[in-house]
């Protein structure tokens, strides 16, 4: 392993302090520790973050507020987050294992980065790990990559099961730099490849996360969480879908739909969105909803079968919102 310097900052000064070009954050480390095991990532030092204060998780009549340090298992098991915001805890408790969970924090978890398997094992053509060198997996194995968000530098797709329903929530994120303050609408957060796959975040280097917001929409209860998966135990999504409805009688007025395990981002489908308001609570409405959603899927020679498998996974979820 690369070697490398390790700091304990007890303040947002003292992380803002660090050179971003040579450091980089650790909070569980679940993400970063696997990467520089693996040579992917090559700190020269590692900044924890451990002792600063973001554990806190308020709720009242604005909505929710989520320090960054909260641990992915504390979130899933709030009471308040389970009420108001299942989606979310169903999220959570569907990503990794306890152990890790245990570990995992709200802003380690936003800053997860990809399973491509030619980017984690540092292959020679990856755009992500070396910008220019070309995609392996556009013409290799790609049956885990996107059908959603792609480029022709990259088709990796994004892993978090939290990010996807905190995208349904319309989350804001809330960050810290050099230049000050920022809140960062959660749909604006992470990025799409384009021509700069090496580019997943909004953050400016050294800008730090210190908490997520929540909107206090009532309907966000009425919601679910649905993801598949090969192995039940313990993997990532092939499909995954967070949808939130508000029904007036049998009458759709307002809805979220968020998806995983398809998109180079987690992928909001305002498409899907469109399609219900207004129709009735159905499950031919829902099939319509996920046909729009996937009506612009562009998939890969091994991924076909996310389309069909993705759309079958959101009527589930919609289904499974309307009966809460
Ligand atoms: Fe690299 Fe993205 Fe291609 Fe994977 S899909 S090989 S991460 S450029």
């Amino acid at each position: 392993m690369h070697s490398f310097s390790y700091l304990r900052v007890v303040d947002a000064s003292g992380a803002l302090a660090v050179d971003p070009e040579h450091a980089a954050f650790i909070a569980g480390g679940t993400c970063l520790v696997d990467l520089m095991r693996l040579g992917v990532m090559t700190p020269d030092s590692v900044v924890d973050l451990t002792a600063l204060p973001y554990r806190d998780i308020v709720l009242n009549e604005q909505g929710a507020s989520i320090g960054a340090l909260v641990k992915n298992s504390t979130l899933a098991d709030h009471p308040m987050i389970v009420a108001r915001y299942p989606a979310l805890a169903q999220a959570l408790a569907a990503g990794a294992s306890p152990q890790l969970r245990n570990m995992a924090s709200l802003g380690g978890n936003l800053m997860q980065r990809t399973r491509c398997s030619y980017f984690r094992n540092d292959f020679p053509r990856c755009n992500k790990q070396r910008p220019g060198s070309g995609c392996a997996a556009l013409d290799g194995e790609n049956r885990r990559h996107a059908v959603l968000g792609g480029s022709d530098h990259c088709i990796a797709v994004h892993p978090s099961d939290m990010c996807v329903a905190l995208v349904a929530y319309e989350a804001v994120v809330h960050t810290v730099g050099k230049r000050g303050e920022r809140s960062i609408p959660i749909g604006e957060f992470h990025l799409v490849p384009g021509e700069h796959p090496e580019k997943e975040t909004a953050l400016e280097p050294g800008e730090l996360v210190t908490r997520v917001s929540l909107p206090a929409e009532p309907f966000f209860a009425r919601a679910s969480y649905v993801k598949v998966r090969d192995r039940a135990s313990y993997d990532f999504a092939l499909t995954s879908v967070a949808a939130a409805l508000d029904v007036k009688g049998d009458t759709i007025k307002s809805a979220r739909v968020a998806l995983g395990g398809v998109g180079t981002k987690p992928w909001r489908s305002l498409e899907a969105e469109s399609a219900l308001v207004g129709k009735s609570s159905t499950t031919a409405s829902f099939t319509a909803a996920a046909n729009a959603a996937f009506a612009a899927a562009r998939p890969q020679k091994d991924n076909a079968y996310k389309v069909e498998l993705g759309r079958r996974t959101l009527v589930r979820a919609l289904e499974e919102a309307a009966r809460t």
